[in-house]
Parts: C-alpha cells; sequence; structure tokens
C-alpha cells in the first residue's frame, strides 16, 4: 500500500511534462519521510540547512542525489563539499570561490546554478541579472575548474498575482537563453533552470522550467521547531 507522500509524490510525476526533473525539497520533514519518497523511486532531495542536511546524509540511502536550496554561508561550504550533488543558490561570487576551493580540496567538480534575484522581495538573495551578466562577462568562472555552471535558479515573488509570478519566470527564461548563448554556446551542460515551488510549479513548467522544487505539495506542512 502506498503512504501519502507516496501518493502526492506520484501525482506530482504525474502532472509534470517529460523532460521537467523533479527536487524533493525535504527540509524540516525527518528522515523516515525521505525514506518513503526513497522507495516509491525519488532519488534526488533538496536541503537548505548544512547541519540538516549532514545528519541525513549520514543515515539515508547513499545513492541520494543532495541539492543545497538553500542561502549557503561560504564557512559551510567545507562540509557538503564532499558529497553534495548540486548547489542550487550561488548567490554571489564569493560564494562561488569558496565552492570551487572545496571542490578541488576533495578532488572533484560540484555543480552549480546561478541564484537570480528577480523576485520583489528585497530579502531574497541572489545576482539580479546586472550583477550576473557581469560575473559571466568578467569571465572569471572559466579558471574555476571545480565548479560546473549548469544553469540558473530563482524564486518568484511571494505574491497571489500570478501575472507577476508569470513575468518573473517569463525574465528568467530569457536570460537562460541569453547567458547560454553569449556564454555557454558549446558547454551542453548549462540546460537547468530550475524555478516552481509547490504553489507554482505548473506555471514555472509553462515557462521553461526542467527542474521544479517541489516541498509541501509532497511532504505536508513544514513543522518549524
Ligand atoms: C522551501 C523551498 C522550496 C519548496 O517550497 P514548497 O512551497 O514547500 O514547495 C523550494 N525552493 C526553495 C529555495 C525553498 O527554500
Amino acid at each position: 500500500m502506498q503512504t501519502a507522500i507516496q501518493q502526492n509524490l506520484h501525482s506530482v510525476l504525474a502532472q509534470l511534462p517529460d523532460g521537467v526533473q523533479l527536487v524533493a525539497i525535504s527540509k524540516y520533514h525527518p528522515a523516515d519521510c525521505i525514506q518513503e519518497a526513497y522507495e516509491a523511486g525519488q532519488r534526488v532531495f533538496g536541503e537548505s540547512h548544512e547541519q540538516e542536511l549532514s545528519k541525513k546524509h549520514e543515515i539515508l540511502p547513499r545513492d541520494i542525489e543532495w541539492h543545497f536550496i538553500g542561502h549557503l554561508q561560504t564557512n559551510k561550504v567545507k562540509y557538503i563539499a564532499p558529497y553534495i550533488s548540486m548547489i542550487e543558490a550561488a548567490d554571489s561570487v564569493k560564494l562561488l570561490k569558496e565552492i570551487n576551493k572545496q571542490a578541488l580540496k576533495n578532488e572533484r567538480v560540484i555543480d552549480v546554478l546561478l541564484e537570480l534575484h528577480l523576485a520583489q522581495e528585497e530579502t531574497k538573495f541572489g545576482f539580479s541579472p546586472e550583477q550576473c551578466r557581469q560575473f559571466l562577462d568578467e569571465g572569471e568562472w572559466r579558471n574555476m575548474k571545480g565548479i560546473r555552471i549548469c544553469g540558473l535558479m530563482m524564486m518568484a515573488s511571494n505574491t497571489d498575482e500570478q501575472q507577476q509570478i508569470e513575468e518573473e519566470f517569463a525574465l528568467a527564461y530569457d536570460l537562460f537563453k541569453e547567458f547560454r548563448q553569449t556564454y555557454f554556446a558549446d558547454c551542453d551542460y548549462f540546460c537547468k533552470r530550475s524555478w516552481g515551488m509547490s504553489h507554482d510549479y505548473l506555471i514555472a513548467t509553462a515557462h521553461g522550467s526542467n527542474m521544479v522544487r517541489v516541498g509541501t505539495r509532497i511532504f505536508g506542512e513544514r513543522a518549524y521547531l
């Protein structure tokens, strides 16, 4: 028999267009819940706190691909560098340099996404379009052999106005296409467009997303302790 989590997971997966990857956001949910989703076939999970992630990583199956989706402090990079599969919210040059350094120390290449700040809230992190363009233009990243920039990530404004959300996703998709053409024309790996959460993932996939980060819709409300 399927658990509620497994049912939710299957209904989200059934809605996703071909080629869209689901990152199951398991922050604040216990390892048992992740195990349930794992047993239903899910392998990619996202967490936003280093300590919580490290504990879960230790006890859960080794073939889980962990994505770090929160704001990551530079002094925490070293703890996740040995095993993290993707750092989705690379939101500053300083952080990218630290990820590069720790990746090289671990003799690996870490996949990252550049986080764009397109939302109205000041509180959100990320590069403005202009900052992102400037960073890519300056080209220092080409010498960072420990990171591989695989695409863009963003969060839409926290609003009920669907049009606002759509405009932000559409802008993100335009920027993705611009950057791919200008800087990554011969890099097949620059292909990830991570936008869309529980309340807007279908709007996101209609506007170019091919990686949705869905938590509540699968695991239920989070218990913030
Ligand atoms: C928590 C979180 C999500 C998932 O949010 P839900 O509304 O629970 O689906 C997605 N992306 C980021 C960056 C988050 O912090």
